[in-house]
């Protein structure tokens, strides 16, 4: 393990699926910052430099793969691995969130299980640029 508690900031606007999220990481010593909004998400990441996002793709107002784009092209940014977190276990929203600039992709239902070993490894980089939700 490192030195310093590992940070996750979550951007994701529906309640139940933060409060899931937030709990599963932080069972497992993981500092959790919390946005339910992407502006509010593009602060959190400037000011706070979390070790991974986890971005929601449809979210009021900017929606995800925009903020994307925003942290793709900030230097104090550009180099925090985003994760995107999608309701729909589609290859299009794989697709559209690996040409955003993210490193991979999980997706909701969140599988309890799976969730965090899932984003320890994107942490490690070695996650794989898309994810299916579930195992094979
Ligand atoms: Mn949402």
């Amino acid at each position: 393990m490192t030195s310093h508690p590992l940070t996750v900031l979550l951007v994701e606007d529906h309640a139940l699926n933060m409060a899931l999220a937030t709990e599963l990481l932080e069972a497992r010593e993981i500092r959790v910052l919390q946005a339910e909004e992407a502006e509010e998400g593009l602060k959190l990441a400037r000011e706070k430099r979390p070790d991974l996002i986890l971005m929601d793709i449809q979210l009021p107002g900017m929606d995800g793969l925009t903020a994307i784009g925003h942290l793709r092209k900030a230097p104090e940014t550009r180099e925090i691995p985003v994760v995107v977190l999608s309701a729909h276990a589609m290859e299009e929203d794989a697709e559209k969130a690996q040409e955003a600039g993210a490193v991979g992709y999980i997706a909701k239902p969140i599988e309890t299980r799976s969730f965090v070993d899932t984003v320890l490894e994107y942490l490690d980089g070695e996650g794989e640029a898309s994810r299916p939700s579930s195992t094979p």
